[in-house]
């Protein structure tokens, strides 16, 4: 007998014969003699829809507000499985993450999960109840609703499971597994069976949404088992047919020979900053960003050009796309104090990176990025690199032509 978890996606109970599918899986494995408690997301389009609806009435709003109507998409979901449990002869009720209560930060709209109360959850799993818990909502320290940030539902499954001390968490979607890259973009991309923690907290922040990358954070930071799966698939969570997210060290024990690179991501959502002939003083860089942390903008890739006449050079930079108006505005206050000319904003960009574990023990995995791209007469932008990835910032017409390039470069493709 196991304990465990199982979160189900937008696609996965994208109607009322998907929501029935899944009740199915989850009496499978309740008559496996499993505890188990079940995360959904909203139907897939509803929290689109909902955000949407916000910003037709209010295009800067209240957060507050906003989550008390974007967590109503799982609010459907949950009820509506526990009734098609219920159907199934499977014990099941519903809690809203005020009943249980999942307690997050006041930080509306992208609140962080604090603590969850599983003690009479635990009591009534043990008797035979099947817990159908809301993803993606929590509640603030005063009482009001609050939202995790898209995709939380990921997050709000992995924390259920570190603080049920579930034996494993099973993320259910619309694909088998995580691939080497988004299966949609390239057809030879290839299942990984297992991947590390860290390979998977870069991939996801890079721009691999299969995981919310906290989610991921998580994971690592309390050892809960992950496999990412298909719902659409006839096999259980308990078969293990899926992608599993586990410790280095559990790779390296099975002896399995590890590829340099295990992924490539892409991601479209950020924006360039050029901010040209800053005067080439000591405390000018952090006059620029100063500012933008202030202001809670995250600053991702940076490059400062050698100023050409010793006096003056130019800063780029980029920052998340939605946040690329606020940072301007911020820039261009600090225009009288910090005297640079212009600062340019370029949103056709998008970020490519590969990442690999076995990058920190092989050389030459950069140079094999900057030669397939020139190869395609690709130009590259930005560059920035950890121990374990390499990204690079191109002009976002290349991003298919770059992620293909460098899937089968770095002999990824399937046969
Ligand atoms: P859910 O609604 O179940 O949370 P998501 O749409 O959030 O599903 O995540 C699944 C999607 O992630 C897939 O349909 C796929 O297109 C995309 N994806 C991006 N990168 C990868 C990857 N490396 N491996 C698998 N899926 C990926
Ligand atoms: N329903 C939320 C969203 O669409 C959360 C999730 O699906 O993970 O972002
Ligand atoms: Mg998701």
């Amino acid at each position: 007998m196991a304990r465990i978890v199982l979160k189900f996606g937008g696609t996965s109970v994208g109607d009322t014969d998907r929501i029935k599918n899944v009740a199915r899986k989850v009496k499978g494995e309740v008559d496996r003699g499993n505890e188990v408690a079940v995360v959904v997301s909203a139907m897939s389009g509803a929290t689109n829809q909902l955000v949407k609806w916000v910003n037709d009435i209010a295009p800067l709003h209240d957060a507050r507000e906003y989550d008390v109507v974007v967590a109503t998409g799982e609010q459907v979901t949950i009820g509506l499985l526990a009734l098609a449990l219920q159907q199934l002869d499977v014990n099941s009720r519903s809690y809203t993450s005020w009943q249980i209560p999942i307690k997050t930060d006041a930080a509306f709209g992208k609140a962080r999960i604090q603590d969850i109360d599983t003690g009479a959850m635990v009591r009534r799993m043990q008797e035979g109840e099947v817990p159908i818990v809301p993803g993606f909502q929590g509640v603030a320290p005063d009482g009001r609703i609050t939202t995790l940030g898209r995709g939380g539902s990921d997050t709000s499954a992995v924390a259920l499971a570190a603080a049920l001390k579930a034996d494993r968490c099973d993320i259910y979607t619309d694909v088998d597994g995580v691939y080497t890259t988004d299966p949609r973009i390239v057809e030879k991309a290839q299942k990984i069976d297992r991947v590390t923690y860290e390979e998977m907290l870069e991939m996801a922040s890079q721009g691999s949404k299969v995981l919310q990358t906290r989610s991921v954070e998580l994971a690592m930071n309390h050892h809960v088992r992950v496999q990412v799966l298909s719902s659409f698939d006839e096999a259980l969570g308990s078969d293990l047919p899926g992608t599993l997210v586990v410790d280095e060290e559990e790779i390296m024990a099975q002896g399995l020979e590890k590829s340099v690179v295990s992924g490539i991501a892409f991601a479209k959502d950020e924006a360039k900053i050029t901010v040209t002939h800053v005067p080439d003083r000591p405390g000018v860089a952090a006059a620029i960003f100063g500012p933008l942390a202030e202001a809670n903008i995250n600053v991702d890739m940076i490059v400062q050009n050698v100023s050409i006449d010793g006096s003056s050079t130019d800063i780029t930079f980029t920052v998340p796309r939605a946040d690329l108006a606020r940072a301007v505005e911020r820039l261009e206050k600090a225009k009288t104090e910090l005297k640079f000319a212009e600062a340019k904003a370029d949103t056709n960009v998008a970020k490519i990176s590969v990442i690999g574990v076995g990058m920190r023990s092989h050389a030459g995995v950069a140079l094999k990025m900057f030669e397939t791209l020139a190869a395609k007469g690709i130009n590259i932008q930005v560059i920035s690199t950890s121990e374990i990835k390499v990204s690079v910032l191109v002009s976002a017409e290349y991003t298919e032509l770059a992620v293909r390039a460098l899937h089968a470069a770095y002999e990824l493709d399937a046969a």
